[in-house]
């Protein structure tokens, strides 16, 4: 067995995240009947609860599952065999998700797009536009493509919908932007939600969910994909409107504090403490570019996430190094590249339950790292966070 290293593991994955000490004590819960008059009252307020970070009065629903079961859900849910939808491919978990749609016989259409900038907004309105008949039955869009790095603005999507106006539905992964960057379901005309409890909401993996409108609600009353374990109509149908078997209740308990953390702390000022921790990561980053150094993947500044920094590496220089002298010396682990990014970069996490020593000790860490791996780099870039979060005026961008 390897000998304990002294001191927290700093964990700076993009998920899952730290979870809060009062959350996991929170969930430190004997076994209850989860129909339970008591448990009920818990399980109502946190879904209602849910609904308020979501920003949404509309249908949830939850499932035990990790959000591979949501995206399951959502397109088992909403879609017949040889429905088409676009669905832009634009890093390692856009295109798994596309492969699910394949696998149940949806036809994936749309320009192709680099990944380094995410999706090409003016390419997706004319595909719209070129769809006079309405054969595309929906948007599906990563908002925060959590193997690049790259966040999307989810409401010039919706602009593109609406400028050509395609009834197509507007579907919505917020895996990694839920919690984290701002996001405003209702306002912003978005028909699904998938989510998953282990990053913004600071939960262990193993709940995920859909909220959805009633616009989608009415697309799912003719849906013919086979379902059962995720179908939304037998879910209704049920006390809970969710889950088609036991009900985890433990994880409702450790919910609840979350939403309490988040809440008491205000939603828009965990947006905002994303944003500053997310520009110190940047001012880092930047300075760590100097000497032909390691870079940003995402090539757009405007669109570099608030919850992952993704940093390449120059060429011939392995990521995998660099995440293994974080860990195996320094007790910090980094986030690597997903396929077929795999070496080629590392990814900061910078969500959830996350403040500046936190932060300034991963950024340490990287520092460290990448000179103990011999990449190039030019020194400064802790120095440089530290500058930006000494400075009253967060002005960001
Ligand atoms: N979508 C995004 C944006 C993700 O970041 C992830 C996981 O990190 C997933 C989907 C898949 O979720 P899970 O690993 O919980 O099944």
């Amino acid at each position: 067995m390897a000998a304990r290293k002294p001191g927290r593991l700093f964990f700076a994955n993009p998920g899952p995240t730290n979870i809060p000490d009062s959350v996991l004590r929170a969930m430190d819960r004997a076994t209850i009947d989860f129909m339970a008059a008591d448990f009920l009252e818990i399980y109502d307020q946190a879904v209602a609860g849910l609904k308020r970070l979501l920003l949404t009065n509309q249908e949830v629903f939850l499932y035990a599952a990790t959000g591979h079961g949501a995206w399951e859900a959502t397109l088992q849910n909403l879609f017949s065999p040889g429905d088409a939808i676009l669905m832009p491919q634009v890093g390692y978990f856009s295109v798994a998700w596309g492969k699910i749609a394949q696998r149940f016989g949806l036809e994936l259409i749309g320009p192709e797009h680099d990944w380094r900038h995410g999706v090409d907004i003016a390419a997706l309105q004319a595909t719209l536009a070129a769809d006079s008949a309405h054969r595309i039955k929906a948007v599906c869009i990563v908002h925060n493509e959590t193997s690049t790095g790259v966040a999307l603005p989810l409401p010039e999507i919706r602009a593109a919908l609406d400028a050509t106006a395609h009834p197509a539905l507007l579907l919505v992964d917020t895996i990694s932007s839920f919690g984290s960057l701002e996001f405003r379901m209702d306002d912003w005309g978005i028909d699904a939600v998938v989510g998953g409890s282990q990053k913004g909401l600071m939960l262990p993996a193993g709940l995920a969910f859909t909220a959805v409108s009633e616009k989608a609600l009415a697309a799912h009353r003719d849906a013919r994909l086979p379902r059962f374990y995720f179908d939304w109509s037998l879910m209704m149908a049920r006390r809970h409107r969710s889950f088609m078997g036991t009900v985890p209740t433990g994880p409702f308990y450790g919910m609840l504090e979350a939403i309490a953390l988040i809440e008491a702390e205000g939603l828009e000022q965990v947006w905002r403490r994303h944003t500053r921790l997310a520009e110190a990561t940047r001012r880092a980053v930047s300075v760590w570019s100097g000497n032909e150094g390691v870079s940003f993947y995402c090539a757009d500044r405007a669109r570099r996430s608030n919850s992952v920094t993704a940093v390449l590496m120059p060429e011939g220089h392995d990521a995998e190094l660099v995440r293994k002298i974080a860990y195996d010396r320094f007790n910090v682990s980094l986030g690597g590249g997903l396929d077929p990014l795999g070496g080629k970069l590392f990814r900061i996490g910078h969500m959830g339950d996350l403040n500046e020593p936190m932060l300034l000790g991963t950024l340490g860490v990287v520092e460290l790292a990448l000179a103990a791996a011999h990449a190039p780099f030019a020194r400064g870039g802790v120095q440089a966070a530290i500058d930006y979060l000494g400075h009253d005026d967060h002005s960001i961008r």
